[in-house]
């Protein structure tokens, strides 16, 4: 897979911040369902085949979803429940891995590093916050407006 533009990554980080929604119970079915979908149409980078995997888990939920809305629940093959969480983590682990991938190699369509405010603490060019990190991968994210930044902590040639 190549790197995510811009507009793509913002969209993973979205992803993973629905999901996080729904696990604290600030989002119900119906609607992550519906922002799971939006999303993935408006993916511009991101590979067929990791888009069709994605697809085929918020499909999941759409049928469990269905089911629900027409009483046909009751004779669901299984526990539901579970069902939702499974895919849910499926969806979850698919957004972490191509998170990971592209934070894994230096994005030369970006000039900016972070800032090293010490040891433990990095702080974003853009909007001034600062994390946590001790990130030794190549690109890290500011956690607070989701820009992308080099890592200064890795030496890198821009
Ligand atoms: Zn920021």
């Amino acid at each position: 897979m190549g790197l995510l533009t811009e507009y793509d990554l913002k969209q993973i980080v979205l992803i993973e911040k629905k999901i996080s929604l729904f696990e604290e119970s600030k989002l119900d079915l119906f609607e992550i369902i519906c922002d799971l979908s939006g999303i993935l149409n408006a993916l511009e980078s991101v590979s067929e085949s990791w888009k069709k995997d994605f697809q085929r888990e918020v499909n999941t939920l759409e049928i469990i979803h269905d089911s629900i809305i027409d009483g046909s629940i009751s004779r669901w093959n299984g526990d539901y429940q579970k069902d939702i969480y499974n895919a849910l983590s499926k969806l979850k682990k698919m957004t972490v891995y191509i998170l990971e991938e592209y934070l894994g190699q230096s994005d030369l369509s970006i000039s900016v590093s972070a800032v090293e405010g010490d040891a433990d603490w990095l702080i974003c060019p853009n909007c001034n916050d600062a994390w946590k990190s001790n990130s030794m991968k190549a690109m890290v994210i500011c956690p607070k407006c989701d820009c992308a930044f080099h890592n200064p902590r890795i030496s890198h040639t821009v």
